[in-house]
């Protein structure tokens, strides 16, 4: 049977609280497995939310979402992890999370898992009667290179430049029928051009040359370390030649919270680049 793999877009957002985008997370879905990138504050709302518009691979209660793969351990990727670790647990998964991210991740789980000792301990040993969760989170940590692979997908970790936050990863991910690139955060990185050349689907961060200028001098320096502007993505873009960019994590970085036109970013990326470009929101299967 042809497989068909999907891309579900849970969130699109940044460190603002934007109501209508959640923090980073991203699903490929295959043959029916959701494989996660990043877990950002409402992950779990929003895959529920995937479910209920038909994407049943997540399972009643985001209980299949169990392969999980971390670009960097920024609030705004990892907000989401108790809620990973501990809702779908709570709704009945029972097979293990299986979670591949820097180093820091396993020490960022152990945390996790201390700080919910109570809540765990009462639905172990209450009337519930869970079965135990600490050695039902298995946690990976990775260098740049292959990391996972099953029937389904092959994923290779590649390191990205993201100012002075250590080990900040994108993924490439190989399935039957298609070859995604996800940046994570990232200023513009050469490794991004050679991972995505001629894939499918290159899922990258931008903000605008537009928000740039408008804001005060340490906020540019920010933004020219840690992530890329919308001229420069198009650049990358016309050297790597996805069949599809997909814009997310629009950042506005020391700008007003949310000030920030998506097709201010478009016409920007537009103007520079000549192939198929969209900006992403929550919930779009692409
Ligand atoms: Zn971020
Ligand atoms: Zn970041």
């Amino acid at each position: 049977m042809a497989t068909r793999t999907q891309i579900v877009m849970l969130g699109t957002g940044t460190p603002g609280p934007d109501p209508d985008r959640s923090g980073p997370a991203t699903a490929i879905v295959v043959n029916d497995a959701p494989y996660l990138v990043d877990f950002g504050p409402g992950v779990v709302r929003r895959a529920s939310a995937a479910y209920r518009n038909g994407v049943i691979a997540f399972g009643r209660g985001v209980t299949n979402l169990r392969t999980v793969f971390l670009t960097h351990l920024h609030a705004d990727h990892t907000l989401g992890y108790p809620d990973l670790i501990l809702t779908p647990w709570i709704m009945g998964r029972r097979a293990p999370l299986t979670v591949f991210g820097p180093t820091g991740l396993k020490a960022m789980t152990n945390h996790v898992l201390k700080a919910w000792t109570r809540d765990i301990a009462n639905r172990v040993k209450g009337a519930e009667r869970l079965p135990t969760i600490a050695q039902r989170v298995r946690v990976t940590e990775i260098a740049s290179g292959p990391v996972f692979r099953d029937a389904n997908v092959a994923v290779t970790a590649f390191r990205v430049r993201h100012g002075g936050m250590r080990d900040a990863f994108g993924f490439k991910f190989v399935t039957p029928d298609r070859t995604i690139v996800i940046s994570g955060d990232t200023a513009p990185s050469e490794r991004i051009v050679e991972y995505s050349r001629g894939c499918d689907v290159l899922i990258h961060e931008a903000y605008s040359e537009h928000t740039f200028a408008q804001v005060s001098a340490k906020w540019r320096a920010y933004r020219r370390a840690y992530h890329t502007s919308s001229t420069q993505l198009a650049r990358i873009a016309s050297r790597a030649k996805p069949k599809l960019l997909v814009v997310y994590h629009r950042g506005n970085p020391g700008g007003a919270p949310f000030a920030n036109p998506e097709h201010v970013l478009l016409e920007e990326i537009r103007a520079n680049y000549a192939g198929k470009v969209i900006s992403a929101h929550d919930l779009d299967v692409l």
